[in-house]
């Protein structure tokens, strides 16, 4: 867009226990976009935005595909190397190796510093935000699909019927275990493979995120007494039996499309996730969204600091993008760096960018973090088609699913196309 551009970047004088290089783009673990198909996968959707827009990381990816079925997988060190030259080359761009430790008063600026924000510029954020809107550990309890649930096992209530409105007190669903579940369904938390923490990022847990089978470990009635106390509720379908432990799902975004399951935090491998969560009554058939985690993570509330253009609201020369903002993986994060540069190279140049549409990929995710998603409980997030609005007229379920999803990417497509067009200066 032809705005001049100081890229600072720490590494190689300052490291991470992740990063093994100094360039830019480095994939510190899996090679992996996930999948390319841009009409049946939301991530797929991102990678076409990011294409149409003229992104260099889906440039880069391209170029140095491998094959991996339908999944968009690449060589990691060609991919770094020609982002990293391609940036060195751009007359537009100089690149500073050195730390940023300070949050500037004046200038604009965009900070895309990652899970791994160094410590000296954390607390500098941390000053800015305040401690309490920026977590250095995420404790993401796995996100259910609302119409995945089956509500003639589980019901809508809140604990002791509490909230002012008929909504609060039906605020939670509620999926009911006899002694015998509960039973097995400890021993499978005790049995299912694990994921260890990577050398260095030392787990700094405290109580109240501990993973749920660290509390299983800790006693089988752990749990019975915690998350899943039954106390306060009474099954809508068999109000006579009184269950003997209680998951509760609580809503996730404005759309009540996603649920969370209430601090099931966990450090379970995925496939042994999707087994165990599947024993839950009324979780048969759930399919996630996503998989619950806790990593070491430095993000932010955004839904408090951030404003629709991603600027720090008590800052507004500051931008954020990234995973920083509370995004999650390598796309989600790099299309957020996609967004927020344009959104300041739009001001600098001095013209109005029209909001990007929320029914697009970049639009539900900026829509999430900056507002859609609740502030209290807000946990990093993957782009799924759960953040978008529904399409009216569909069949919901699974077997409708294929031409929902058809109907999710057709119309993000044609939103994002009419966003870049609108973007385009006349000759
Ligand atoms: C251990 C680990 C494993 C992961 N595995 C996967 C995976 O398999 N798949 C996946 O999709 N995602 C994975 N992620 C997440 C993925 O790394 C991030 O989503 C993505 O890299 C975030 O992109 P970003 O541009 O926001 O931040 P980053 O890619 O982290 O880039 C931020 C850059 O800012 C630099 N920096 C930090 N602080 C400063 C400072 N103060 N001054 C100057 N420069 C600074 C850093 O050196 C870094 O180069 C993993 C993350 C971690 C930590």
């Amino acid at each position: 867009m032809g705005v001049s551009v100081v890229l600072h970047e720490m590494r190689p004088q300052v490291e991470t226990f992740a990063h093994r290089t100094g360039n830019m783009a480095e994939m510190v673990c899996s090679n992996s976009f996930r999948s390319d198909d841009h009409e049946q996968n939301a991530v797929g959707l991102l990678h076409w935005e990011m294409r149409e827009a003229g992104g260099l990381l889906m440039r880069a990816a391209h170029a140095h595909r491998l094959p991996a079925g339908g999944a968009l997988a690449v060589d990691r060190d060609r991919f770094s190397e020609m982002v990293t030259e391609t940036l060195h080359a751009h007359p537009n761009v100089r690149v500073s190796h050195e730390e940023i430790s300070e949050i500037p008063d004046d200038g604009q600026w965009i900070f895309a510093t990652g899970p791994l924000t160094s410590d000296a510029l954390g607390q500098a954020i941390a000053r800015e935000t305040g401690t309490d809107a920026l977590a250095f550990f995420d404790a993401i309890a796995p996100i259910v699909y609302a119409e995945s649930i089956d509500m003639d096992t589980a019901w809508l209530q809140s604990r002791y019927d509490k909230g002012e409105t008929e909504d609060e007190r039906r605020a939670y669903v509620n999926c009911p275990m006899t002694r015998d579940q509960y039973e097995a369904f400890i021993d499978a938390l005790l049995a299912a493979d694990k994921t260890e923490f990577h050398e260095g990022e030392t787990a700094g847990y405290f109580d109240g995120c501990l993973p749920i089978e660290v509390m299983a470990e800790r006693g089988r009635e752990t749990l019975r007494h915690g998350p899943m106390k039954p106390i306060g509720l009474t099954n809508a379908h068999k109000p006579e039996e009184k269950a003997y432990a209680v998951v509760q799902l609580r809503r996730d975004n404005a759309l009540g499309t996603l649920f969370n399951i209430v601090g099931f935090q966990t450090k379970m491998k995925y496939g042994a996730q999707a087994e165990v969560f599947r024993m839950i009554p009324g979780l048969e058939n759930a399919r996630f969204a996503r998989l619950g985690g806790i990593h070491r993570n430095t993000f932010l509330n955004s839904p408090t600091l951030l404003d629709r253009q991603m600027r720090l609201r008590g800052k507004p020369n500051v931008r954020f993008a990234g995973q920083i903002t509370g995004v999650e993986g390598y796309v989600e994060s790099a299309s957020m760096g996609l967004a927020a540069g344009r959104m300041a190279a739009a001001e600098l140049l001095g013209r109005s960018l029209p909001e990007i549409p929320q029914d697009t990929a970049h639009g539900a995710l900026i829509h999430h973090i900056t507002g859609g998603a609740e502030a209290k409980t807000f946990q990093p997030m993957n782009v799924n088609f759960g953040l978008f609005r529904p399409v009216d007229g569909l069949k919901g379920g699974r077997r409708g699913r294929r031409d929902r999803y058809k109907a999710y990417t057709d119309r993000a497509k044609s939103a994002w196309s009419d966003w870049l067009a609108s973007q385009e200066v006349p000759a």
